[in-house]
């Protein structure tokens, strides 16, 4: 299998070299050539697998420069109850992914907030730990992560590389916007090869620092710059694996089909719910929820896409939504235009002159039932509501993301013939500020994590300025001490 750019203006590669990668260089996203196809047969195969071995059947219908042995290490070492301890129900953590019913049969939490930083980020990141440290021991080469966070990437990205040989990280976040779980959880790690940014601005700069960073063909070759942002195609195949395990928890026949509700943001999640849409698994819709920043919501009901300025980028109590720019939404987009590389550059050329494109009378349209995308957004009041009747009516306190997940499933659940699963992206004790707002009491937390904020932090403030970020990491990088 090879991949290509959506831009159709860089070389087509194999996996090891798309691997270490963010942007192609001709400034589109990576996909694979085609979709591999799963047959009835093969679902019915798979429905038994532990979550390790399913990782590694699907991992190896995309990955043919790895020897098979060595990928099925990797999933088994990755996907393991240890990893992923903090299941709700701690007898189910072998799972990976376990499923709570809310109505049985009908509305689900697919739980993906299980691993070390309770968000489902750690599901693709984890792995990714793995398969980097061993590309880069094949090569002996080492590599500069440089990554932007709304919250949960940075996070989940240096609890997956922290002490790892031969990485270093730099992870800019925008200041004073995550809660304080989720600072807390970066800025406390001491690891000598973690940098923690906090950068004036909103999620959306910073994520245009790293763009443009990555851009810089020298900057990257001289630093070894590499990517974990959700653009990186290796973590949205990782994402693919849980709509299969999902679906076969939720169902008892490869011929029944079931529906995903996904918090967004950026686009990174529910593009792998796409993917394996694509594959063959029977997905009857995919319910696509946002918060206060609508982008995708709009795109979806009105064919324009206009990605907002920071200025326009709301702060909001689902802050890991806080995005108006989806970065993997181009992969969608290339699907949808018949895989046509040279629209997506015109409409994206269309967004650099005019700020938007507006697909609604155009052919591409036409196909957008085929790809069963709906779509609805939350806000605070409703996510506060949705808390609060989700913890009335059945027990279980969910977080905002999630909540925002499933007040809009709630609206589509009613019509809705198959079974809807909302995929739980982060655990409440993230975000204790709201849960406290809603039900004025506190989420319990895993005894693990007591007294994390008070952990001492270690974080430099800077500003989006991507020469700043540059000249730091150079220095890092230059120190004189090697890997
Ligand atoms: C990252 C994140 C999202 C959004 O996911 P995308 O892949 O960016 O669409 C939603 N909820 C939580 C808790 C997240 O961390």
């Amino acid at each position: 299998m090879r991949y290509f750019s959506t831009r159709g203006q860089s070389p087509i590669l194999p996996f090891c070299d798309i691997l270490l990668e963010g942007l192609a260089p001709d400034g589109g996203l990576y996909l694979p050539e085609r979709y591999p196809h799963v047959s009835r047969e093969d679902l019915d195969r798979w429905r038994n697998l532990s979550y390790a071995e399913l990782a590694f059947a699907i991992f190896h219908l995309y990955i043919d420069d790895i020897p098979a042995r060595d990928l099925r290490d990797m999933a088994a070492r990755v996907y393991t109850a240890e990893r992923f301890g903090f299941a709700r129900d701690a007898a189910r953590a072998a799972e990976i992914t376990p499923l709570t019913w809310l109505e049985p049969g009908r509305l689900g939490l697919l739980e993906l907030s299980n691993g070390p930083t309770l968000a489902f980020k750690d599901m693709a990141m984890q792995w990714l730990g793995e398969l980097f440290e061993y590309a880069l021991a094949e090569r002996g080469e080492t590599l500069n992560i440089l990554g932007a966070t709304s919250g949960d990437t940075g996070s989940a990205a240096e609890y997956a590389m922290r002490g790892r040989e031969g990485v270093r990280v730099f992870m800019l976040s925008p200041r004073g916007k995550m809660s304080a779980f989720q600072r807390a959880q970066m800025y406390s790690l001491t690891d000598a090869n973690i940098f923690n940014i906090a950068v004036d601005g909103m999620f959306d700069e910073a994520q245009d620092v790293v763009k443009a960073a990555s851009l810089d063909a020298a900057f990257k070759a001289r630093y070894r710059i590499g990517a974990v942002n959700s653009i990186n195609w290796a973590r949205v195949l990782a994402q693919i694996v849980y709509y299969f395990k999902g679906y076969f928890a939720a169902t008892e026949t490869s011929e029944q089909k079931v529906a995903f509700c996904v918090p967004s943001g950026n686009f990174g999640n529910i593009c792998a719910g796409h993917i394996a849409r694509q594959m063959g698994l029977p997905i009857g819709r995919l319910i696509l929820a946002t918060n206060e920043n609508d982008v995708l919501d709009e795109f979806f009901r009105t064919g324009v896409y206009r990605p907002r300025s920071a200025a326009e980028t709301r702060v909001t109590s689902s802050p890991s939504m806080d995005i108006s720019r989806a970065s993997n939404f181009e992969r969608f987009v290339f699907d949808l235009t018949g895989r046509d590389a040279a629209k997506v550059r015109d409409l994206w050329a269309e967004i650099a002159r005019e700020g938007a494109f507006d697909l609604a009378a155009a052919p591409e349209w036409a196909r957008l039932p085929d790809f069963a995308f709906v779509s609805g957004r939350s806000d605070h009041a409703d996510r506060l509501a949705t808390i609060r009747q989700v913890y009335a009516r059945y027990g279980l306190i969910v977080d905002p993301h999630t909540a925002d997940g499933l007040k809009v499933a709630y609206q589509y659940a009613e019509s809705e013939e198959t079974p809807v699963l909302v995929l739980e992206t982060a655990q409440a004790a993230k975000f204790s500020e709201t849960i406290q707002e809603a039900l004025g009491r506190l989420p319990d937390r895993p005894e693990s994590l007591a007294g994390l904020e008070s952990l001492p932090q270690r974080v430099e403030m800077m500003a989006a300025d991507m020469e700043e970020i540059k000249a730091f990491i150079a220095a890092r990088s230059d120190s004189g001490k090697e890997f």
